[in-house]
């Protein structure tokens, strides 16, 4: 009961917030197949239909608007939301959709929704599937989500959010971040059908396979544990590497957060972003500048045309043949590409045959810098310190699903 009225309250703080920030992958990531998987696997067919709202489980996008949705499992059970087992079948299952309703197998027409679980497990595509996949037919196409164990999704998030060779007390705190976000997330859902998207929009998930024990660890030990600023969720944003100072939530994302205001941070100077330099060529120059409306000639010129408090680039103009557009960098860093132009903290220097970026961090730098959490750590600090850092002005406390 508790954690639902810290999620009410998130509701609330999140509803006054701009949208969801822009995110990109992180540095590094764990290898795919590199642990044994999530223990004891729940939604065992023969088992009771799971509640599958609620703070014990998050629901997470797989797919939408498919004509059809195949699972894969020795044996496969679907009920339908107020719990009547509908169908049962040994292999694999074709569903697809006739305007509302599913047809199971090319022939029998279910409900508009249906819970499916496999044993030993379901699969869909090459991936686990652990707990239940809810399937909806919405005109004529499916939608499918995976309803996953709240816990179970923290480790695996952070499984793919985080270096297995983070320090242990930065992957806990990285733990309660991502719990944090989560609950926050669950607690205004995207869609009526889902909570949230398993890419950067949210946070990545990929499945619960291959979620090595260090990170199941950083979830268990801290489990039930979040990030409250006056009594509500916080929005526990974070990124790779801040570069030596991370960024106000205002200047990024035009909307000041009290515990989201830049952080002086040595900490990442061990990332191997730290410091970053990128080649643009003329040909990709001239993409980027024609993808921005400003169709480039032989004098197009890209620079910085504004600056955050922080150093970071606010404004880039490019200009060509009397045209000259300047947008925001967070456009033109999309467009140039996130594996490229790594962070903002930059500058641009035009060379031959193009021009030369040079720059600090990797990604936005609101929030928790990664890098920064796992130096901390190296240096002795425990996760409540490093979120402390971070985030400051919030509290950690424990609730119990
Ligand atoms: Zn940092």
């Amino acid at each position: 009961m508790k954690l639902l009225r810290l999620i009410a309250a998130g509701v609330l703080l999140l509803a006054g917030c701009a949208g969801a920030p822009p995110r990109e992958p992180p540095v590094r990531r764990a290898p795919p197949g590199a642990g044994p998987g999530v223990a004891a696997p729940p939604g065992a067919v023969g088992a009771p239909p799971i509640e599958t709202t609620g703070p014990r489980f998050i629901r997470v996008l797989l797919s939408e608007g498919t004509p059809e949705v195949i699972l894969d499992g020795e044996a496969i059970r679907a009920w339908s939301p107020d719990g009547r087992l509908v169908a049962e079948a040994a292999g694999r299952v074709t569903l697809s959709a006739v305007g509302e309703r599913i047809r199971w197998n090319g022939s029998r027409l279910l409900g508009d929704t249906i819970d499916a679980a496999g044993s030993p497990d379901l699969r869909i595509g090459k991936r686990k599937r652990t707990g239940r996949v809810r399937v909806l037919a919405r005109n004529g196409k499916l939608l499918a989500v995976s309803v996953v164990p709240f816990e179970a999704y923290v480790a695996a998030v952070l499984s793919r959010e985080a270096a297995p060779r983070f320090h242990p007390e930065a992957l806990a705190a990285q733990a309660v971040a991502v719990r944090t976000y989560a609950a926050g997330a669950a607690a205004k859902p995207r869609n009526a059908a889902y909570d949230v998207v398993g890419g950067v929009e949210d946070q990545v998930f990929d499945g619960l396979d291959g979620v090595a024990a260090v990170f199941r660890e950083a979830s268990d030990r801290t489990r039930g544990l979040v990030v409250l600023y006056r009594g509500e969720l916080a929005r526990t944003v974070y990124h790779s590497t801040c570069g030596g100072r991370t960024e106000d939530a205002a200047s990024a994302w035009g909307r000041d957060v009290p515990y989201l205001r830049a952080q002086y941070c040595s900490d990442c100077s061990g990332s191997p972003v730290y410091r970053w330099e990128y080649r643009m060529s003329g040909a990709e120059g001239r993409r980027v500048a024609k993808a921005l409306g400003v169709p480039p000639g032989k004098d197009l010129r890209i620079e910085v045309a504004g600056r955050t408090p922080t150093g970071r680039a606010s404004r880039v103009r490019l200009s060509s043949g009397g045209v000259s557009r300047e947008l925001s960098s967070a456009k033109f860093r999309r467009v140039a590409g996130y594996a490229n132009v790594r962070s903002l903290k930059m500058g641009i220097v035009p060379v031959a045959g193009g021009w030369r970026f040079t720059g600090e961090g990797w990604g936005h730098g609101v929030g928790m810098c990664q890098y920064g959490a796992d130096g901390m750590a190296r240096r002795g600090a425990g996760f409540r310190e490093i979120l402390a850092r971070y985030y400051p002005g919030t509290e950690i406390r424990g609730v119990s699903p």
